[in-house]
This record gives structure tokens, sequence and C-alpha cells, in this order.
């Protein structure tokens, strides 16, 4: 079984969730804390042959079948491009649109894979164990697609479990939400998540760094580490804001550079309230001007473009656009 399952602070919340009774369960909380993970371990639990109080064995052809993302009683419902990056295998006629250049992969939960999800839930099982269905991130379902896994959850057939992971619960319709038991995702402690992210071959002085950065999220740190974000990068996000550098931010999604500017601002914030900043060292922030008015006012701005940031028109331009205002806003007098 992968690690990542056998996190300290995603294994107690398993055996937590096991010991209760549900058929459908909706993981909540801020990203980074491991949502997905969660989600895997109890639709792995469930589907187990040799299930323990703490969970699945991690051993039998049940846990196998998980670990290469082939079983026949998953139903894995994901934007295409959450599949690509975690691994998961593209439906044939799918994959086939994709290599053939006729589309690019879906940001959303196709209607298409809601439907396979929909008519698996109705067949038998293939293993003798029930079956499952996961949703993640739950949020980037439409309202189609939101609608037609409505109807399943409100009449389930009998052997089907399902967990929704998300990271934006307040996205997801009001009837979904109530058809499900909530769970709100615990953080872990600084120590655990040191130790998880050593064990995933993060080099200790950068978890340390990223971690901070990350605002303690242990699986937002991984993500980062792996885009290549270092620490000195980091270190010197609010210096290359302050002389304009939008090429500093290249690598970036327009999703994650808005997540750094606002950690930026909010450590700004508290920086004028006195305070000690949260996601930067104190030295790396500069000696800004700005008053609370223009902070809070970039920061609602920031929110804003967080709305559009998943589908912009042209990434680059937006990239370009947030640099000026932070540029704006740090050398701003007052
Ligand atoms: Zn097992």
């Amino acid at each position: 079984m992968s690690a990542v399952v056998n996190a300290p602070w995603i294994a107690r919340q398993a055996a937590d969730l096991l010991a209760q009774r549900g058929h459908a369960w909706l993981l909540q909380g801020p990203s980074g804390l491991g949502q997905y993970e969660l989600a895997l371990a109890l639709a792995s639990a469930w589907l187990c042959e040799k299930p323990s109080a703490q969970g699945a064995c991690g051993d039998c052809p049940s846990c196998h079948a998980i670990a290469v993302h082939t079983h026949a009683d998953l139903a894995v419902l994901m934007p295409e491009t959450v599949m690509l990056e975690l691994g998961w295998p593209l439906s044939e006629k799918a994959q086939d649109e994709i290599d053939k250049k006729a589309r690019k992969p879906s940001k959303e939960i196709r209607v298409d894979a809601m439907r396979e999800a929909v008519e698996f839930s109705q067949r038998t099982d293939a293993r003798g164990r029930g079956k499952a269905v996961l949703v993640f991130p739950a949020e980037r379902m439409n309202t189609i697609t939101a609608n037609a896994l409505l109807k399943t959850l409100e009449e389930p057939p009998g052997d089907v479990r399902f967990v929704l992971a998300t990271e934006a619960s307040h996205l997801l319709l009001p009837t979904i939400r109530s058809r499900c038991l909530a769970h709100t995702m615990k953080w872990p402690q600084d120590d655990e998540a040191l130790t998880w992210l050593a064990g995933q071959g993060v080099p200790a002085d950068v978890a340390q760094a990223l971690l901070r950065s990350a605002g303690g999220r242990p699986t937002d740190v991984l993500r980062q580490a792996e885009a290549g974000l270092s620490p000195d990068w980091w270190a010197d996000l609010p210096k290359a804001m302050r002389q304009g550098d939008a090429r500093y931010l290249a690598d970036l999604s327009p999703a994650q550079a808005i997540d750094a500017l606002q950690k930026l601002c909010h450590d700004l914030l508290l920086q004028q309230a006195g305070a000690v900043p949260r996601f930067f060292n104190a030295a790396d922030l500069p000696a800004s001007a700005a008053s609370v008015r223009v902070l809070t006012d970039w920061f609602k701005r920031l929110m804003t473009s967080a709305r559009t940031a998943e589908h912009p028109f042209n990434a680059g331009l937006m990239l370009e656009a947030l640099t000026a205002d932070a540029q704006q806003t740090l050398m701003s007098k007052g």
C-alpha cells in the first residue's frame, strides 16, 4: 500500500470513520490535508478482503488492484487532468480523443464519466465486497454531473458506497452536502508532517521551509516540492513581485500564483498589525508602506481572480496582470 495512506494523521481519521456507519462520506477542508488520500484509504478498506478496524490490509488481491489503479469495483470520478496527474487510467474513449488531439483533458468531472459511474453503481460487484465510488475534487462537478450523482445518492443501489472529497465544499450543491455525512479534515502535527515528507523523499530543510509557506499542509508541500518550488524561490518571491517580474511566476498555474500572492498579502497584513508573519520569514518581506485598506482591497481582487483562475482565457496574461497588481500594491505609499 502506498505510504500516503499510512500517514499517521490520515490513518487516525480513517479508523475513526470506519468505526461509524455511513454509505456516503463528504471529506472537506482546505487543500493539502490529504482528502484524496483519506478517500482512497476508506474505499480501500471497504473493498479489502481482510480489513481491520484500522483499515485495508494492503496485501490482498483487492488492495493490490487498488494499488495499481485497476479495481473492477472502484469507480474513480475526477477531472481528466487530475486522473492523469494521479496516475489513474482514463476510459478508452477519452484517452483516444486526447491522443488524437480531438480535445484537451477536461478540468471538470465530465458528464460522460458520471454516466459511466451511475451505470457502474447499478451493476453487480465483481469481487463480492460491494462497490465504491470516489469523487475528487467534488467541487469540479458542474450542475448536470452533480444532479446525476444526486439521483444515485438519493436511491443508492444496495451495495455501493460513496466518498466525496472536496477542497471547497461551499461550491457543492446543498442537496449533495445534505445527502452525505460530513467529515472535516484534521490538521497533522508539524513533526508528523515532517516525518511523512521525509518518507516521500523531501529533504528535511526543504520540508521545514515549505511547510511554513504551505501553512502546515503537507500534501501541498509535496506538490510544491515536486513542482520544484524551492525555499529560496519562496524567500525571493516578495522581492520579485516588488520588481514587477512576471517571469518569476512562469512555472505556476494561475491558481498557484494567486495562492502564493494571497499568502504574501496575508503576511503583509499581519506585519501591519505588528504580528509575526505566518508563511514568510519576516526578513524576506518587503518594507511596504501599503495601508491595511490597500492590502485588503488587493486581497479582495485576488479572491475575485481565484474564481476565474481555473479557466483563464490566457494564463500568461493573467500572470502578468497579477504581477502588475502585486507591484502596484507593494509600492503603494499609503
Ligand atoms: Zn486488503
